[in-house]
This record gives structure tokens, sequence and C-alpha cells, in this order.
């Protein structure tokens, strides 16, 4: 993942691979996108159907159902494994 990598200076804003300090001006670097999406994360779907219900996220309606089938079919999966998933991701 790109966003695993990157850092972005607290000072002057630019992107590096640098994990300590910025190249350029020697600022404080951060990372610009805490990683929100891997494969595992289930709240994804959740996510992405709050999206394109709400007008956000325009798709084809074939889509949007494919989406909401989707959401239903990750509810009902996700009921027991939610509370580990949310506390690996919070790492
Ligand atoms: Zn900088």
């Amino acid at each position: 993942m790109i966003q695993a990598i990157l850092r972005r200076c607290k000072k002057c804003g630019r992107y590096t691979l640098r994990k300590d300090r910025c190249p350029y001006c020697g600022g404080e670097v951060e990372n610009p996108h805490p990683p929100k999406y891997s494969p595992d994360d289930r709240y994804f779907i959740y996510r992405m159907c709050m999206k394109i219900l709400s007008g956000q996220l325009p798709v084809p309606d074939d889509i949007k159902n494919k989406v909401v089938e989707k959401f239903l079919l990750a509810k009902q999966q996700t009921s027991e494994q939610q509370v580990e998933t949310v506390e690996t991701s919070q790492q």
C-alpha cells in the first residue's frame, strides 16, 4: 500500500518517502492518510454503501443494487467478528 510508506511534511506539505524528517525543509513528517481500507476491512462496504445511498458517490443503479446486496451480506457475516476487526484497525 502506497499510503503505508508515503509521509507528508507538516511544515511545507511535500510528500516524501522518508519517515523521520522532510528532505526539503527538515520539518516533521506525518502519515497523510492513515490506511482506512484493507481487503479485510469489513466496514469498507458500510462506508461505501452510505456514500452511495447519500448521493456522495454517483453510480448507476445496477451497481448501487450490487453494493446494497453486499452490504446486507456483510452485515450478516460480521456480527461476531466486528469487535476484533475494530481493534486491529486502530493499532
Ligand atoms: Zn518540508
